[in-house]
C-alpha cells in the first residue's frame, strides 16, 4: 500500500467524491490531491532542501488534511497539534521540533515570533501556485511521515516518529478490519479523536485508503449532545472509530441505537479497556453490528491486534470471570510476553507485552535517551525488526493476547493516555505546591477519575479553597483531561519502606 498513490487513484476515478466532511465544509478527493500537490510545491520552493518537520495547528477543518498531505508530498513529516492543547504545551513542541514553518489552520495562539502561515495565507498559496509536485519529492519509505506527541513522565510530551512504511504497513491491515478494503469503498467513516491523537489515524487514513468519506466530529458538536446526535444521523456512519469511553458517553442517551445509525456495520475500538458491559449494551442497541477490539500504542502506529467480540466470546469470558481479549497480532507483527530478563514467557504466564514488527516507530524525536530505553532491535522470521517495550502487562492464551494493566504509572482516562508523573511534575510548577501525588480511581479495570494529594502553603486559605485554586491554575499548563477531578490538601505525603510516596496507602483514602 502507498496511501498517497491510493488517494491520487481515487481522485482520478472520481474527483468529485467527497473525502472529508466537516461541519458545513466538504472537500473532494480531487481537491484534496490537487491542493496538497500545490502547497507541497510551495513548501519545497520556500524551504528548499530543509526536511524539518512542519507543525500543523488547528482542529477539524479539512485544510488540516491538505496541510498533512502537502508536508509529506514535499518530503517532510508533519506534527499535528489540536487547539485543545494548552498553548504552553504547544510551544514546548515547537521548541522541540524547531520547524521552518507552522501551518496554522485554526485557533488563536501566539507562536512568539515563529514563522506562521495562517489559513488565508495557505489558501492564497494554493490559489496562486501553478505547478504540481513530482512524486520523486514524496517522503521515502524510511522517512518520518508524522510525529505525534504523547504524555511524557518528565512533564514534557515526547514525539513518536512514524515512518511512511509504518503507516502503509498498518493500513494494509486496518483497511481489512471487519470487512474487506473493497467493501469499504465509498463508505462513511466517523471520526471522534482530534488529529493530534493517533486514534485519528485509524479513521482518517483507513477511510482515505478505502476511498470513503470521513465525517469529523468537532469540539462544538461534542459539547452539545443534540448537535452530536444530529451529526451522527446526517453522516449515516457505516464505520465507527472511537475509544470505548466515547461510545459509553453516547449510550447515556437511549436514542443512540440502530435507528439513529441504521447503516452502521462495525464499531472499531482502540486505546483503552473495552469492558463486557459496554459490549453487552452495544449488542443490544445495535444488533448485527460488529464490535471489534483493537490494541496498540502510538509507538506502533495505532494498533497491532484485533478481535471480533461475538456473543459467544462475551459469554465465555463472563463465565470464566475474565476480561475481554485484545486479539491476535496483525501480519508482520509479533506480540510476545517477556519477563524482566527479556526472556519469552510461555502461554498463560504474565509479563510485559513486547511488540516486534513492521509498524514499530523509529523512536522519540530528538530524544535518543528515551528511545534507547523503550526500543530495541531483534530478528524474527530471518529479518531484523524494531521492537518496543509497551509497559503493558499481559498474557496469551491460544495465541490470543489479554491486556492486564500497566507495569508503570501510565493510565488511560476516557481514552486519553496520561503519564501520572507528567501531571505531578506540572503541578510542582505552581509555587504554592511542595509535593503532589496523583492517584487513579479504578473500577472494573478502568480508570474513572484522578485525585491529587498535595502538600504546600495554605497561607490562610481553607484546604477546599486551596484545591479549587490549584485546579483553576492548572488549566493554563495542562490539557483539561489531565486535571485531577479532586485536589486534596494533606499535611504530609506518607512514605513507604523504600522512602517513596506510598501510593497504595493514598489509594485507600479515595
Ligand atoms: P496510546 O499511545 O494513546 O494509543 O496508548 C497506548 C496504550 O493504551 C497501550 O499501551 C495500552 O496501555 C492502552 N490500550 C490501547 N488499546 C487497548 C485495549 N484495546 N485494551 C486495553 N488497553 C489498551
Amino acid at each position: 500500500m502507498n496511501i498517497l498513490k491510493e488517494i491520487k487513484g481515487f481522485s482520478k476515478i472520481n474527483k468529485d467524491r467527497i473525502a472529508i466532511h466537516s461541519g458545513d465544509t466538504c472537500l473532494s478527493y480531487g481537491q484534496l490531491d490537487d491542493y496538497s500537490d500545490r502547497l507541497a510545491v510551495w513548501l519545497n520552493r520556500e524551504y528548499k532542501e530543509s526536511r524539518t518537520p512542519v507543525i500543523v495547528y488547528g482542529h477539524k477543518n479539512p485544510y488540516m488534511i491538505i496541510c498533512f498531505l502537502a508536508c509529506v508530498k514535499s518530503g517532510r513529516a508533519y506534527c499535528p497539534q489540536d487547539i485543545s492543547i494548552p498553548d504552553q504545551r504547544v510551544l514546548d513542541t515547537v521548541e522541540c521540533v524547531e520547524p521552518d514553518v507552522i501551518l496554522q489552520v485554526e485557533g488563536n495562539i501566539d507562536f512568539a515570533g515563529a514563522n506562521v502561515k495562517k489559513l488565508s495565507d495557505i489558501e492564497k498559496i494554493i490559489e496562486n501556485e501553478t505547478e504540481i509536485i513530482d512524486e520523486s519529492c514524496w517522503v521515502k519509505p524510511d522517512d518520518n511521515y508524522y510525529i505525534i506527541f504523547t504524555s511524557g513522565s518528565t512533564g514534557k510530551p515526547k514525539g513518536v516518529q512514524i515512518t511512511f512504511d509504518c503507516l502503509n504497513n498498518y493500513l494494509d491491515w486496518s483497511t481489512n478490519l471487519g470487512s474487506s478494503k473493497e467493501d469499504k469503498e465509498g463508505k462513511n467513516f466517523g471520526n471522534q479523536a482530534p488529529f493530534s491523537f493517533d486514534l485519528s489515524v485509524m479513521d482518517l487514513y483507513t477511510c482515505l485508503a478505502c476511498g470513503g468519506t470521513l465525517h469529523t466530529l468537532t469540539k462544538k458538536m461534542q459539547e452539545n449532545y443534540g448537535l452530536m446526535y444530529e451529526h451522527f444521523e446526517k453522516a449515516d456512519i457505516n464505520v465507527w472509530v472511537s475509544t470505548p469511553s466515547f461510545a459509553d458517553m453516547c449510550m447515556a442517551d437511549r436514542k443512540f441505537n440502530k435507528e439513529m445509525l441504521p447503516n452502521l456495520e462495525m464499531f472499531l475500538f482502540c486505546g483503552e479497556v473495552l469492558t463486557i458491559s459496554t459490549v453487552q449494551k452495544l449488542h443490544e442497541r445495535f444488533p448485527g453490528v460488529k464490535v471489534i477490539n483493537t490494541y496498540g500504542p502510538t509507538e506502533s502506529t495505532v494498533a497491532v491486534s484485533d478481535v471480533l467480540i461475538t456473543a459467544e466470546l462475551l459469554d465465555e469470558m463472563k463465565t470464566k470471570g475474565k476480561s475481554l481479549p485484545v486479539g491476535h497480532e496483525k501480519p508482520g507483527t509479533w506480540l510476545e510476553i517477556h519477563n524482566e530478563k527479556g526472556e519469552i514467557l510461555p502461554e498463560g504466564q504474565q509479563g510485559e507485552i513486547i511488540i516486534i514488527g513492521d509498524t514499530v516507530s523509529t523512536g522519540y524525536f530528538g530524544r535518543d535517551d528515551l528511545t534507547e530505553k523503550a526500543f530495541f532491535k531483534c530478528v524474527r522470521g530471518g529479518r531484523e525488526y524494531r521492537a518496543y517495550h509497551t509497559g503493558d502487562a499481559g498474557y496469551k492464551v491460544g495465541g490470543q493476547l489479554f491486556y492486564n494493566g500497566r507495569i508503570d504509572l501510565q493510565v488511560k482516562l476516557n481514552g486519553y493516555r496520561i503519564e501520572i508523573e507528567d501531571i505531578e511534575n506540572n503541578m510542582l510548577k505552581l509555587p504554592q505546591i511542595s509535593h503532589a501525588v496523583v492517584i487513579p480511581n479504578v473500577k472494573e479495570g478502568k480508570v474513572k477519575s484522578l485525585t491529587a494529594f498535595v502538600t504546600g502553603e495554605l497561607e490562610g486559605r481553607k484546604p477546599q479553597e486551596f484545591g479549587r485554586e490549584i485546579k483553576k491554575e492548572l488549566k493554563d499548563i495542562l490539557p483539561i483531561y489531565m486535571i485531577p477531578k479532586k485536589v486534596k490538601y494533606i499535611e504530609e505525603i506518607p512514605m513507604n519502606n523504600n522512602g517513596k510516596a506510598d501510593r497504595k496507602y493514598l489509594g485507600g483514602l479515595l
